[in-house]
């Protein structure tokens, strides 16, 4: 295997490197099944002690001026992308994604420091029209104690598109990254050091997902509980939470549909798809998953998608490839599940959909990228998330036909639709049950704009001017001369 860089494999409390009481655990390279590495592991306690380390540290870093929160902020963003190849060849050996995809993540990841150090500055209040002699205010206050909970598919932008906003907006924060990922957490807190973070601003602790997220969630002192998963883990933390009314933000699962009408740009729309659905193997909250062609122009996007597939090449993480590995095992058998589920009910693999038979990808979850026609409801794959490398295709006719069928899901993160007319894209814009759409576009992340879901996809929105508000209180103030 390529050498990993150097990271510390420790929890990082209070500004310090610190083991957990539990034993370690061995972090693999999914490419190859290689160790990487071990890495530290607490509990209960050690959350419990992070969080008192957060509590202390917030008050000062509340009350410091915002500017200077700012500058931090802009450092932290500075020193990810002075360190992007190497947090990219981390990412790479234990997510699994190309080195190339890589670098765009840490990039992302700069990108929230930078929008968010920004955003400290402009979390502007209101003045209120009031009666003479006095004066209402509302100005926004930091919560406090924030408990980040993040998984493995983008394990380095997840927490930076948390952290970035709870940071700008003066709350402390403990992070738990996901087991399979936990490097790219902790070079991110070896640049906070860097930065010049004062300590027990941010935390980062490993161990058991259940312990950690039970102290997190019920521990009176944490404020606000911002998680990214699946729905079925959010769901759980949100009752949990409820034991002690914290806010909480859920960024859920995704079951994006993807319509091509008649009149859209044919070419545009097979090349998106296939950028996009290919993007860390599908692995994507808000990857397309149900590719719906109106019957006109079925034959000629389907050609052209077969063409486009031509280009897509499976390869280890480190040969940057299109697609690399699955995540895990699991992963791998729930894709075949559903295309056998699938083809058993008459659908039709017209591309790819075994395993890759070169011997170099023996030790990893790989599959190939895959073309499905002929997609019906009764078919697992139509309701259930994929979290791989399928382009499932479903024919429709009418504009009400698939309207409906778009929004018969439920999940409500993503959607995309490819389209020149714009009564359509006026009224399908606002028809989609999403909390995003795009169209005739797949890029609908950045630091700019607000994401984030409805329905069983969660609620709260990071990035945007919006992602800030999810870490802060409206105080209303009402004063008399
Ligand atoms: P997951 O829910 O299994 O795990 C997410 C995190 O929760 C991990 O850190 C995990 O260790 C932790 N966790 C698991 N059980 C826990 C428990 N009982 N208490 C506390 N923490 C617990 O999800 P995953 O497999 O890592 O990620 C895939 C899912 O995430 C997909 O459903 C995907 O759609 C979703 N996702 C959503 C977004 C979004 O922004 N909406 C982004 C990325 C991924």
């Amino acid at each position: 295997m390529m050498k990993f860089p150097e990271v510390n494999n420790q929890l990082f409390i209070n500004g310090e490197w610190v083991d957990g009481s539990e034993d370690a655990v061995a972090v693999y390279n999914p490419s190859t099944g290689e160790k990487i590495a071990d890495i530290a592991q607490g509990g209960t306690k050690e959350t419990a002690e992070a969080i008192a380390y957060a509590e202390g540290a917030f008050a000062g870093w509340a009350a410091t001026d915002p500017k200077e929160r700012a500058r931090i902020l802009h450092k932290i963003g500075s020193l990810i992308e002075e360190n992007l190849d190497r947090l990219a060849l981390i990412m790479t050996l234990e997510q699994g994604k190309p080195l190339s995809q890589s670098k765009v993540e840490v990039q992302t990841s700069a990108d929230s420091f930078h929008w968010n150090a920004e955003e400290a500055r402009r979390l502007y209040g209101r003045a209120i029209p009031a009666p003479s002699e006095h004066h209402f205010l509302t100005v926004y206050q930091p919560l406090g104690v924030v408990g980040a909970i993040t998984p493995w598919n983008f394990p380095s932008n997840m927490i930076a598109r948390k952290i970035a906003p709870a940071l700008a907006a003066g709350c402390t924060v403990v992070i738990k990254p996901a087991s399979a990922t936990p490097f790219s957490a902790l070079a991110l807190a070896e640049l906070f050091v860097e930065a010049g973070l004062p300590k027990g601003v941010a935390n980062v602790v490993m161990g058991k997902s259940s312990d950690i997220g039970k102290e997190l969630t019920t521990n009176d002192t944490v404020k606000k509980i911002t998680f990214t998963g699946s729905t079925e883990v959010g769901q759980l933390l949100n009752e949990q939470s409820a034991s002690t009314l914290k806010k909480v933000s859920m960024e859920l699962g995704g079951h994006a549909p993807f319509i091509v009408f008649d009149d859209a740009d044919l070419d545009q729309a097979a090349t998106s798809l296939v950028t996009a659905k290919f993007r860390n193997n599908g692995q994507v909250c808000v990857s397309p998953n149900r590719i719906y062609v109106q019957k006109s122009v079925k034959k000629e996007f389907t050609e052209k998608l077969l063409e486009a597939m031509k280009t897509v090449e499976v390869g280890l993480g480190i040969e940057d490839k299109t697609v690399g590995p699955l995540i895990n095992e699991e992963a791998r058998e729930h894709v075949e599940a559903q295309l056998k589920d699938a083809t058993d009910k008459g659908a039709t693999i017209l591309h790819g959909g075994k395993r890759p038979e070169d011997e170099k990808f023996a030790n990893g979850p790989f599959i190939e990228p895959t073309v499905i026609d002929g997609i019906t409801k009764d078919m697992d794959i139509y309701y259930v998330e994929t979290f791989g490398p399928v382009i499932p295709l479903i024919e429709f006719e009418t504009d009400d036909e698939v309207a409906e069928a778009a929004n018969d899901s439920e999940f409500g993160l993503a959607s995309y639709f490819f389209s020149k007319n714009i009564a359509r894209i006026s009224r399908f814009s606002s028809a989609l049950e999403y909390g995003m759409v795009g169209v005739n576009t797949m890029a609908i992340s950045q630091a700019e704009t607000p994401f984030g879901g409805v329905k069983h996809s969660g609620f709260g929105r990071e990035n945007g001017t919006e992602g800030i508000h999810e870490y802060v209180y409206a105080k209303s103030v009402c004063i008399h001369d």
